[in-house]
């Protein structure tokens, strides 16, 4: 019978006999072997004076290894045994959580962010792939994908993201972080936004091709003098395979990181271009999966399978784009707004969400703004500010305290979220939305994204498998990326702010030998005349996770 935790070239039938547990596999025993055996070979080769340099001091292979891929996209109901060999056997020997949940907006940055601090945006500050500050940008909202943006946003705020992130948490406690990612330069910069300040290392190819391919600046040298330029953005899977390349033949053969957090970009942009369960988003899976195989099977060479805990996750479900507003242009014709480019109104758009700033002057239109909103049939849910026992201080409005993004400075004064339906895209996989859009009308075509609060778009993908984690368990209890930084300094021995203020939680559930929370739900509902929304949320151990809203409609 083979080891659980091999990781030999895959079949069906080895498949198979995996899923078999031994009661104490070889790689547990070894590692209580050389628990015992360490000091003592220590003691005897100090004492014959034998050149082992290192040995005594940190055998690298007595250190556990926390390797985070997160798939851009990725859908649970995508995972299967032909698309996605190595994930599908990810998810059926480890663990699967069941009940995962995106962080509204749905974004690829917000969640991205959320995972390397640990935090929401009412603590993290990145509260949208694209934001308002006027520092950075006095006139309209800045892309958070493109990294030289975050470099301006660190010049103006002094921090991009504000709270401290998993880089520096690990730094402080002698640890190392090292990220990777083919996706945007900027989703690379906020896995670890202060690596070029000494905290770990964040590598992205496209930096600046050829010239920056890595913070800090001598690990940049070394990727572009052993790697060379990687190929351009348009070649997302080349992009991929040369990121995979780096992290597998330098980061943990060379670098010997503690985490490693691995950005898998292409599946993304193939299922907003062609839709879920295309061939082109089928074809971008399973390369990603490949890549994966072969990354899991390089740290098995290297001999750290046995100590290694993998988490594989997504950022954000996706959904179908089959109605399209221009909301800014009703706003221009609806008065309420003086001109498309002005700066009363500064609007965000999250493909099916909205963030919406008004300048101080302007807040007195606030309750006129969020009744014009409630009109529109193509409008869900609305938050605001400053509410109250979950709602907003307008009527008819949730407060952004319940979704976890009211930072002090960089929140938004109107959130919207836009229609739905769980209907079937044209290769039968459930799920459409309206989006904001520079037209108004009916969509053709199988274009597709997130961004809203439909459960095809929050409900993501979270799995876990590896030395400290269960084997074969189905969790039902609810998750995100922001409980990924707790639980991994939990399992590093790294203390953790378990207040839950905008925080994440220690996932417990997942370790071995630990019970599971337990689940509460219930349902917000608020009312405005004959408007009316409800918004249903999870909560365990303290934390809420939201898991849809919707507005009710005339059938
Ligand atoms: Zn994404």
């Amino acid at each position: 019978m083979l080891c659980s935790h091999s990781w030999a070239p895959e079949s069906e039938s080895q498949m198979g006999s995996l899923a078999v547990i031994s009661p104490i596999s070889h790689s547990e025993y070894s590692k209580a072997a050389m628990k015992i055996l360490a000091p003592v070979l220590c003691s005897v080769l100090v004492g014959l004076l034998v050149p082992v340099k290192g040995f005594c001091q940190t055998p690298r292979d007595s250190k556990p290894l926390i390797a985070i891929f997160i798939v851009d996209g990725l859908r649970p109901d995508s995972i299967n045994t032909l698309d996605t060999p190595t994930i599908a056997r990810l998810r059926k020997e480890g663990v699967e959580y069941l009940n995962s949940h995106s962080i509204f907006p749905t974004v690829t940055r917000v969640n991205a962010t959320a995972l390397a601090t640990g935090t929401y945006p009412v603590l993290n500050g990145i509260v949208g792939n694209s934001m308002f500050v006027s520092g950075v940008n006095q006139r309209t909202a800045f892309d958070t994908g493109d990294y030289k943006q975050l470099l301006k946003l660190e010049q103006v705020s002094g921090r991009i993201a504000t709270v401290e992130t998993l880089g520096e948490i690990l730094q402080r406690n002698r640890r190392k972080l090292v990220t990777v990612s083919s996706g945007s330069t900027g989703n690379g910069f906020l896995l670890n936004p202060t690596a070029a300040h000494g905290n770990g290392i964040a590598i992205h190819g496209l930096f600046d091709p050829g010239k920056t391919a890595a913070y800090p600046k001598q690990i940049s040298d070394a990727v572009i003098q052993r790697f060379g330029s990687p190929p351009s953005e348009r070649d997302e899977i080349g992009l991929m395979n040369w990121t995979d390349n780096v992290l597998r033949e330098y980061v943990l053969q060379d670098l010997l990181p503690d985490v490693v957090i691995d950005w898998e970009g292409p599946l993304d942009s193939a299922q907003h271009a062609n839709g879920v369960g295309s061939p082109q988003a089928k074809e971008a899976l399973h390369q990603i999966d490949q890549s994966i195989s072969r990354t899991i099977s390089k740290i098995e060479a290297l001999g750290l399978l046995s100590r290694t805990d993998i988490i594989i996750g997504s950022d954000h479900g996706f959904a179908h784009n089959t109605d399209a507003v221009n909301l800014l242009d009703k706003l221009v014709t609806a008065g309420l707004k003086k001109a498309a480019n002005s700066t009363d109104i500064i609007l965000a758009s999250q493909g099916q969400s909205i963030l919406l700033y008004l300048m101080p002057e302007e807040r007195e239109k606030l309750g006129k703004l969020v009744g014009f909103l409630q009109q529109q049939p193509s409008v869900d849910l609305i938050f605001t500010r400053n509410g109250k026992d979950g709602l907003g201080s307008v009527p008819g409005t949730f407060s952004l305290d319940l979704i976890n993004a009211s930072h002090p400075s960089r929140a938004a004064d109107v959130v919207v979220s836009m229609a739905w339906t769980s209907k079937p895209n044209p290769y039968g996989v459930r799920g459409t939305q309206t989006i904001n859009s520079n037209m108004t009308g009916r969509l053709p075509g199988v274009a597709s994204g997130h961004g809203g609060l439909n459960p095809w778009v929050i409900h993501n993908t979270f799995l876990a498998w590896g030395a400290d984690f269960k084997k074969q368990t189905r969790i039902d209890v609810p998750v995100s990326l922001a409980d990924v930084t707790p639980t991994v300094l939990t399992l590093l021995g790294i203390d953790v702010d378990e207040s839950n203020a905008g925080r994440g939680r220690i996932l417990r559930e997942v370790m071995k030998g630990a019970a599971a929370a337990t689940t509460r739900k219930r349902i917000l509902k608020t009312s405005a005349g004959s408007y009316e929304a409800s918004l249903q949320i999870s909560t365990a151990a303290g934390h809420d996770y939201i898991d849809t809203g919707s507005r009710q409609r005339a059938k």
